[in-house]
């Protein structure tokens, strides 16, 4: 496992010819994996929209106008309806959102902590991806059956400051070493589509395959351009670029379970089949991720059954977390004001979509 990559070696492999690619990661993916199986994860918005980031690329930011409908936080009942309907569909993994800055302690976190527990319960995975978390909330969240936290880095570090200006990089793998310090499994990746250079992918990729260990799950996302948000006209990203970032992915970080995201509804089955052919082995699965519109659940397991692909079961790759009821907690809420930074810049076209959003709402 090398941590060590530069973005000078990612770059050469991101270009290699094509069949030189694919050859070296499906051959690479073979040796970790099991290329016939693919883990199904269904992603849960447990709070949409109102939130106070800027974030490019995200239809849920309070600051931008798109036709997302708020959502206060969900009912611990009505995640488990949820869960059981995604498990008796295929997925091992549930992975719930809240559209947060960062976590806050008080009775919201304590709900999301008993949602945590009562999906371990299910005998599924569970993710989480609330925004920036302390240590002592990752080791909340751990305490409570959770097998896995989401944080994505986006891009390079370099690119990320031309799509938020509302925290900064440093944050980001700030919150990942947090969840490091506790035995939840790490889920990092990025979306490509944005604008970003070739430069900036192998950039992200190196940030990501230098962390040690490295990510245990990476998603890879497709930008969905959602009118309203300051990439709205941005063009959807070519099938070749999305299979030349999966294989770079999988050559890069051999172990981590790949995971085809956002923007699966833009790409063919063939698209699809060369992914996995490159080492991808994790879809989402669902009509929605968060807000935008994803492949119909019986679509994917038609898929599956024409490419003899399975879902894999879950703790497959670490076995089942063990739940600490709340009444027994180690760990306390201690009500802490983390400074997570608000850095200086500002991001024309987000500073340009605010404005048309306040125009259209006045
Ligand atoms: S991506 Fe997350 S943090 Fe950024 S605006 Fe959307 S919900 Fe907020």
């Amino acid at each position: 496992m090398r941590h060590d990559w530069t973005k000078e070696e990612v770059l050469e492999i991101y270009n290699k010819p094509l069949m030189h690619l694919l050859y070296e990661a499906a051959t690479i993916h073979r040796e970790s994996h099991n290329p016939n199986q693919v883990q199904v994860s269904t992603l849960l918005s447990i709070k949409t929209g109102g939130c106070p980031e800027d974030c490019g690329y995200c239809p849920q930011a309070a600051r931008y106008h798109t036709d997302v409908e708020g959502n206060d936080l969900m009912s611990v009942q009505q995640v488990k309806a949820q869960a059981l309907r995604a498990k008796s569909s295929g997925s091992s993994r549930v992975c719930m959102g809240a559209a947060w800055r960062n976590v806050k302690d008080g009775p919201e976190f304590d709900q999301v902590l008993e949602m945590v527990r009562t999906i371990n319960k299910l005998d599924m995975e569970v993710c989480c991806t609330l925004g920036m978390i302390t240590e002592n909330q990752a080791h909340r969240l751990a305490e409570a059956g959770l097998y896995a936290y989401n944080h994505n880095l986006d891009s390079s570090e370099e690119y990320y400051k031309e799509v938020i200006s509302t925290r900064g990089y440093q944050d980001r793998l700030d919150t990942i070493d947090n969840v490091r310090k506790t035995n939840v499994t790490v889920c990092s990746g990025g979306i490509i589509g944005m604008g970003e250079s070739a430069e900036d992918r192998a950039g992200m990729l190196v940030a990501l395959a230098s962390l040690s260990p490295q990510p245990e799950s990476t998603p890879i996302n497709a930008l969905v351009a959602v009118e309203g948000t300051p990439l709205e006209e941005q063009q959807p990203v070519s099938i070749w670029d999305m299979v030349r970032m999966v294989a770079t992915t999988r050559i890069v970080m051999p172990q981590t379970q790949v995971r085809l995201s956002a923007g699966r509804t833009q790409m063919t089955r063939e698209g699809q089949a060369m992914c996995f052919f490159a080492g991808a082995n994790s879809i989402f699965a669902g009509d929605k991720l968060l807000t935008t519109p994803n492949p119909d659940v019986n679509e994917d397991m038609e898929m599956f059954k024409l490419l003899g692909l399975e879902p894999m079961k879950p703790f497959v790759k670490k076995a089942q977390p063990e739940t600490v009821e709340a009444q027994y907690s180690e760990y306390k809420a201690l009500g802490e004001k983390p400074k997570w930074t608000r850095p200086d810049h500002k991001i024309e076209r987000n500073e340009e979509a605010k404005l048309a959003a306040k125009a259209a709402k006045s």
